[in-house]
């Protein structure tokens, strides 16, 4: 099916480097961007949606969720979770490791144990797009004892994380270095839990002198989650390490000001990604993507163009994926919203900058629409975008 949308007012490319671009409309053919500013004679198209001048930008990514069983998650007993958060503007989300699976007893995880949690996530949860969501799966939580053949079977299985969580950093850090050397050797990234202990109780502290030598690919939630390091250990992370830096929802909103605004004194935003580390302890949020957005960027002085770039681009580029960047030939995952009758703003750069929450009326994913006149998760926008031609009431919103 191919897909023209026309009358775009703002058009974000979820590319820091030039967030925003003077694209008026898109052609999207075999689930991805064909053409950017299609010539009239190319502007044939199965379906046309008129933007009425509102905005496009990529769908937002998720660097840090805690799934277990598909829609299901026990951590808050909530249903329909990943469905409500595609109506939040979420269309890919990377699992920081799946260990709300009830009953699970932190204090006696076994290499064989976890291995097996991160093959089974990985060929269930993993295996399906849930209400139509990229959802990354099968993450693996690290525990002493694994050997290389653990690693393969994960590699074989198709795990793509690693996660240090209940690892208990100590004085002999050659197990957790020939880790991160595995991982590596077969594709797979390492993400590390930082901060004072999660919810569970059962991590440890860990802070600038563990990252300094772990060298992980992303340190998560760096801002807390829910605990902060401490403010010289965010400051030395910030100037003595290379790797990406995330921030979560779970976080503290001081520790991330100061994070943010480092990053930005030294020109490193690429490095900074977001994530809502849910469902978990800071419950199910469905547009906490959307609340990162608004907080570094009415708080923390991004423009609105770099803010989605990080909840887009830069994020998907630290976990490996191709998705986040509207650009021609990349996967057709957009998000077609503007600024809410009533907001501050009269645009959705100008909504975002005071704060306000976009109003949201079309989800794409791999040039397919799962979400339809409007979301369910936010208010409609002022200006609400509409199918043309004799398609319209052609697509109905898909029941999750
Ligand atoms: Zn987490």
């Amino acid at each position: 099916m191919s897909i023209l949308i026309r009358n775009i007012g703002e058009f974000f490319t979820g590319d820091l480097a030039q967030p925003t671009a003077a694209v008026r409309s898109i052609l999207i053919s075999g689930g991805r961007i064909a053409i950017l500013n299609p010539p009239a004679h190319e502007c044939k198209a199965d379906t046309v949606l008129d933007a009425a001048g509102g905005a496009v930008m990529p769908g937002l990514v998720d660097g840090h969720v805690h799934p277990v069983f598909g829609e299901w998650t026990p951590a808050q007993d909530c249903i329909g979770w990943i469905g409500n958060y595609l109506h939040g503007g979420t269309t890919t989300m990377i699992s920081a490791g799946e260990l709300h699976i009830p009953g699970l007893d932190y204090d006696n995880l076994t290499p064989e144990l976890v291995t097996s949690l991160a093959v089974v996530t990985a060929a269930t949860t993993g295996r399906v797009r849930w209400s139509g969501v990229k959802l990354q799966a099968g993450t693996v939580l690290l525990v002493p004892g694994l050997t290389e053949s653990h690693f393969d079977r994960l590699a074989a299985a198709g795990v793509k994380w690693v996660k240090f969580l209940f690892y208990p950093f100590g004085q002999d850090t050659s197990e957790a270095r020939n880790y991160v050397v595995w991982s590596h050797a077969r594709n797979m990234r390492v993400k590390v839990h930082t901060g004072g202990v999660s919810r569970s109780g059962a991590s440890v502290v860990c802070g600038y002198d563990v990252l300094s030598w772990l060298q992980p690919d992303v340190a998560a939630h760096v801002s807390g989650g829910p605990i902060p390091m401490s403010d010289e250990d965010i400051d030395a992370v910030v100037d003595r390490t290379s790797f990406a830096l995330e921030v979560c929802s779970s976080g503290n909103y001081r520790s991330t000001h100061r994070l943010v605004e480092r990053l930005m004194s030294r020109r490193e935003l690429s490095r900074l990604t977001l994530g809502t580390d849910t469902p978990g302890g800071t419950g199910v949020i469905p547009r906490g993507m959307l609340r990162n957005i608004l907080y570094i960027a009415s708080m923390c002085n991004l423009t609105a163009g770099q803010a989605i770039a990080v909840a887009t681009g830069n994020t998907a580029r630290a976990h490996g994926l191709d998705v986040g960047v509207l650009a021609e030939g990349r996967p057709a995952d957009i998000v077609v919203c503007g600024s809410i009758k009533g907001s501050a703003g009269t645009t959705l750069s100008d909504a975002i900058a005071h704060g306000d929450l976009p109003g949201i009326t079309h989800v794409i994913i791999d040039g397919q629409f799962v979400v339809t006149e409007r979301s369910r998760q936010t208010p409609p926008p002022a200006s609400r975008a509409f199918f043309c031609c004799c398609d319209t009431g052609k697509f109905e919103a898909r029941s999750v």
